[in-house]
């Protein structure tokens, strides 16, 4: 399991993000990717294989700008290390996803998926979550209810960050088997796989515990337990 770096911020995020990667690098990884809505409210996406170091110089040549963003390194399980396996996968160009970990269920959910008309474009059993949240969204009434749904049918280890650009302002987490910790900013808020990348940001953080949900936005965080109840979760310095 490696990285998770994301943001939800006013100002430009992708040199924030880049950096918590940067801090992440001890864990090893293969290949890093970003995506940041940008304020056309597209989703903008660039991975590279190697180092944070290959994704930073091609950010540098065609900046991403914009304030949400998420941000991956990846320890390939399901796929080869290449790029169009690299984490972010984005379902439609609507929907962007990071995860760390393994969905056990991923060939089954694959195969509905294509039966409904999804495109997949990785190896990975990380792009289920992609397709399934935007599947989920034709009836849901948020992007948090959509993961909601969408986690009860996925099997196995994971620590996953969403954002949807019909959404724009929001990131929505979920933790089962992968830890995630929220940073808490002014007017900006964060969350990471592993605090340390934060650092450079705050030093407030709020710890999710196993089946946690959470919605995140610049001045709002909601946490919801794996029952579905709104609670609150201890800030620690
Ligand atoms: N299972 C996912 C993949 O192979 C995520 C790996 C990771 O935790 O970095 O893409």
């Amino acid at each position: 399991m490696c990285g998770i770096v994301g943001a939800v911020a006013q100002r430009d995020v992708a040199d924030i993000l880049v950096e918590g990667l940067r801090r992440l690098e001890y864990r090893g990884y293969d290949s890093a990717g970003v995506a940041i809505i940008n304020n056309k409210q597209d989703i903008q996406r660039c991975r590279r294989m190697g180092k944070v170091k290959e994704l930073s110089d091609a950010l540098a040549q065609a900046p991403l700008l914009g304030g949400v963003g998420i941000a991956h390194t990846r320890w390939a399980t399901h796929g080869q290390p290449c790029e169009k396996n690299a984490h972010p996968h984005v379902s439609n160009g609507r929907v962007a996803v990071v995860h760390n970990g393994i969905i056990e269920n991923y060939v089954a959910l694959r195969e509905d998926l294509i039966a409904d008309g999804y495109v997949f474009e990785s190896e990975t059993d990380s792009e289920v979550i992609a397709h399934l949240v935007c599947k989920e969204l034709k009836t849901a009434s948020s992007l948090l209810s959509a993961v909601q749904s969408s986690v009860k049918q996925l099997t196995g280890a994971y620590g996953t960050v969403l954002m949807d650009k019909n959404n724009p302002d929001k990131l929505v987490v979920a933790r089962s088997g992968s830890p995630l910790v929220i940073g808490l900013g002014i007017g900006e808020n964060f969350i990471a796989s592993d605090p340390m990348a934060l650092l450079p940001v705050t030093r407030q953080f709020i710890f999710l515990e196993e089946g946690d949900v959470a919605e995140i936005s610049r001045n709002h965080i909601s946490i919801f337990n794996h029952a579905g109840q709104k609670i609150e979760r201890e800030v620690q310095e």
